[in-house]
This record gives C-alpha cells, structure tokens and sequence, in this order.
C-alpha cells in the first residue's frame, strides 16, 4: 500500500509501498478515507520534542487526524467489525492504567501517539493498525463525514477540550486566542459558538480574515502592535477572562499570559520549538499576585467525544468550517514543507490515498 514516509528529518517526505498491516489480537486495522495535516507532523517531521521523550524517527508513517472504515478485526476485538465508519483520538490509551480507568485517555501513562511511534503506524497511508480497538475506536455518526471529522481529529477536539475543560469557558467571557493555525482557528470558532468573545490575534491577515469569518469579535495583528498585551487589554476593557496559546512560541505564550485580567485562567495548548525546547520564561510573581492560572492542556478525553458530536449534529459546531484544503497523499510532501513558512490557512485534510 501507498504511504507517506519520513526518510530524514527536515528532508521532503516520499511516497512508499509499503505492507498491508496485519492486526494483532487487539488491533483493527483502518483503511483510511481522509487524515487530516497537522503542525504536530511538521514538529516529527523536524525531529523536535526529544526533551519530552518523544523522538520520531526515520522510517516512521506520519498521520494522526484519521477517519475511515474498518477493513480487518483481531482475534479479540468485540465491539466493531468490518465496515464500520469510526475514528480514533491520536493519543491511543492503553484503556488498562488508572487515567484511562478514570476517563483520562488523553494523559495515558503509556500513551502511544499515533504517527509519531514506531509501534503506531500513522494515517498517511491507505490504511493503519490501531492499538486496543475496543477501548480506542469511537463510531463516527451518520450526519459527521470522514472529511469532516479528519479536521476534528486533533486541533478542533484540543481546543474544545482547552475550552470547556481546562478553561471552562463562560457565555460572555473574553478569550484571547493567540496563534490562528488550526488549533487557534477551531477555538475561534467554539468560543463564538459557546457564546464567549475571541480575540483573534496573529501576524497574518489571511489568518486573522479566517477568524473573522469564523466568528471572532476583534482581531489583532501582532505584527503591527507595540504590545499585544496592552492591545488585548485595551480592546477587552481589563484583560481577557481566557488566553489561549496555540502556537508554542515564547512570544505568543507571554503574550497570552499578559493578556490576561486578574483572575484569568491561560491554556497553554501548542508544544514548543527547537527554540524553546520546552523551556518560556514566564512573569510567576505578577501572575501570583493577580491569581492567574496556568493550564496545560492536551487533546481531549475520548468520554468528550459524545458531547462534542451532539453539538455537531445540533448545528453549534461546524468542523467542516475549518477546513482550508483538500488534497491527495502526493501533495502531502509539499503541504508539510509549506508550513514551515506558516502558509497553511486552516486544516488541510487529505482525501485521496
Ligand atoms: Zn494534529
Ligand atoms: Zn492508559
């Protein structure tokens, strides 16, 4: 089968052939219909986060953000079979430790993301194993698409997750959402959606017009301000209730937490660069002394699924409403190289294999 194939780091990926996988006893194994491409792929790509311990290497299927269809059952899985339209969080818990016992499948002790592990092939390939099936899998309902829910499948279901749960966002809270990748966009719009008031702030127009679109009450382009802090407190008349960092610059996640009112609650949401290596300094006595909280945030329980489709099937959400483009497995080299640049406007999702 066809598949998309880090070589080296930082070197264009290439289309392989590569073997069909087989299942083990608590696999299925999923032909793919449409992956979603993420900046989280492009970190892999890049050979960052070994200071978290994650180190994708040469060799290794990219691809986390999948919907499909079940092509092949092991021996011990029960609850799907062949056909089944389904898709599974990136974070594949082993449905066994105490946080996936308690409904904490996205901080799994031996979480194995899929697409960045040797043991977890990706989804940009016509097909892809899953690990535990039973506990991972989650039936895609008629009214959401593959396309659809390939944007999702990460950025759309974190930033609802770094909304409703960490943040736990009120109607009419002002939440500033710093970086309008597609993390930052799906906030936009479930800020707007729950009723709250997003500040879209980033460098690019083409960006913050998306936001605009999407539902953001102002924008603000960083590139033109002195102090985005100041701006968001200008704007917001005090400082934002909510602050998201959804890129994982230095600059974006002090700006975030500057843009805070006393009492304001940040979400930090994007995983840092080379440059950062995990490391921002941050003002802890001002944040101490205004009470500000600091989250962290990282996709979204599976348990949250249902919620978030019954807001889907409602007509509050509209994933589909950030997907910028769709393509085909060969454009995927060229897709990710763009990103290094930030050229991308919203989630790209391949639907071609
Ligand atoms: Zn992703
Ligand atoms: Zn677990």
């Amino acid at each position: 089968m066809r598949a998309a194939v880090i070589e080296e780091h930082g070197e264009p990926l290439t289309i392989q052939d590569v073997p069909y996988p087989e299942p083990q006893p608590d696999q299925v194994v999923i032909e793919t219909e449409a992956c979603g491409v993420c900046r989280s792929d492009w970190h892999a790509w890049q050979g960052d986060w070994e200071w978290f311990g994650i180190q994708t290497g040469p060799g290794q299927i990219l691809g986390h953000e999948p919907a499909g269809v079940v092509a092949d059952v092991g021996a011990d899985v029960e609850q799907f079979s062949e056909g089944d339209r389904v898709t599974v969080p990136f974070h594949l818990g082993d449905g066994s430790c105490q946080y996936c016992q308690r409904g904490h499948a996205n901080i799994c002790e031996t979480s194995m993301p899929l697409g960045f592990l040797d043991a977890a092939p990706g989804a940009f390939a016509e097909a892809f194993p899953v690990r535990e099936a039973d506990f991972n899998c989650v039936t895609l309902p008629d009214a959401v698409d593959f396309t659809e829910m390939a944007g999702l499948g990460c950025r759309f279901m974190t930033a609802y997750h770094a909304l409703t749960d960490r943040a736990d966002l009120r109607p009419g809270d002002a939440v500033a959402i710093h970086g309008c990748g597609g993390v930052g966009l799906s906030a936009v719009h479930i800020a707007d959606a729950l009723g709250a008031e997003p500040i879209a702030v980033d460098v690019q127009d083409s960006k913050l017009d998306r936001a605009l679109d999407l539902g953001a009450a102002t924008t603000i382009n960083a590139a033109e301000v002195d102090n985005v802090p100041g701006e968001v407190h200008a704007v917001t008349d005090g400082g934002a209730d909510v602050a998201i960092d959804a890129l994982g610059i230095a600059e974006t996640c002090r700006n975030a937490v500057g843009s805070l009112d006393k009492q304001g609650t940040h979400v930090q949401v994007g995983l840092t660069t080379d440059d950062e290596a995990g490391e921002i300094a941050l003002p802890v006595d001002t944040m101490t002394l205004q009470e500000i909280d600091f989250h962290g945030s990282y996709g979204m329980p599976p348990i949250r699924y249902d919620e978030l489709f019954r807001l889907i099937d409602a007509g509050t959400l509209e994933p589909s409403k950030i997907v910028g483009e769709t393509l085909s497995l060969d454009d995927v080299p060229a897709t990710l190289s763009s990103m290094g640049e930030y050229e991308t406007v919203g989630i790209p999702v391949i639907d071609e294999f």
